[in-house]
């Protein structure tokens, strides 16, 4: 299987309003400044994912969401389906991100099951992992890892229809990083786990670094083995920071 083609997907959390149109519009007039080196993604907010869609629409970009219910339709105040997200032009889930874990207190077994709806609905899921600063600190990162991973993802994965994103939760909005070795170590361990469980497919499932990803530290997390892209937070709510970050594969 080819290296696959990288990703760098802005997460823009619960950030973002109508006139938020004009950001997106700065990243589609640098976008093509790295078309076919690297894939660009926005997850906005769902209420602008359908006018962020049609704005999008013949560009390098593309839209996602950040959440996705387990269940098509139904009585679920408040919730989304992936079948919805896909209507308004979404081609992408994140699920199981560490907030969601956190706050909605989400279980692997959960997460599996809107990966699972993701890939029902024909979107890209995109599953985030990663360990806490107390779990880093008793050598246990790869353990956790391993249970997240074969917890999380569903059966049938493929190159196509799930990325995996590595987010360590203490790395996440604090401007701390781990050392590109310790990327390098996490992130050999994700590859090896995928080929094991889904074999060539797992070969080209792409694995983002996702953690205080800036312009500035993009080139060397980027460069690291088995790095394919970046699940970017903050620094993806300003179009020259998004676009800086993707310029680590412009050359
Ligand atoms: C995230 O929340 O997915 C994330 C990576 O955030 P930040 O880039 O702000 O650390």
């Amino acid at each position: 299987m080819p290296k696959p083609r990288p990703l760098v997907a802005g997460n823009w959390k619960m950030n973002g309003s109508k006139a938020s149109a004009a950001e997106l519009g700065k990243i589609l007039q640098g976008a093509g400044e790295t078309a076919g080196k690297v894939d660009l993604m926005v997850c906005p907010p769902a209420t602008l994912i359908l006018a962020f869609a049609a704005a999008t629409r013949d560009s390098p970009v593309q839209i996602g969401g950040q959440d996705c219910h387990a269940e098509p339709a139904g009585a679920f105040t408040g919730d989304i389906s992936a079948e919805m997200l896909a209507d308004a032009g979404a081609v992408a889930a994140i699920v199981g991100h560490s907030e969601r874990r956190t706050y909605h207190k989400e279980t692997d077994a959960e997460v599996r099951a809107k990966a699972r709806a993701a890939l029902r609905a024909g979107l890209t899921a995109i599953v985030c992992i990663g360990e806490t600063r107390e779990e880093r600190e008793a050598h246990k990162t790869l353990d956790v890892v391993a249970l997240q991973l074969d917890g999380s993802l569903p059966d049938g994965a493929t190159a196509a229809n799930v990325v995996v994103a590595y987010e360590p939760v203490w790395a996440i909005g604090t401007g701390l990083t781990p050392t590109p070795a310790d990327v390098a170590d996490v992130h050999g361990f994700i590859r090896r786990r995928l080929a094991e469980r889904f074999g060539a497919e797992g070969e080209g499932i792409r694995i983002l670094y996702g953690g205080s990803v800036k312009p500035a530290n993009a080139k060397e997390l980027m460069a690291v083995a088995e790095v394919n892209g970046a699940l970017v937070g903050g620094a993806s709510l300003k179009a020259d920071d998004f676009l800086g970050i993707a310029a680590a594969y412009r050359d």
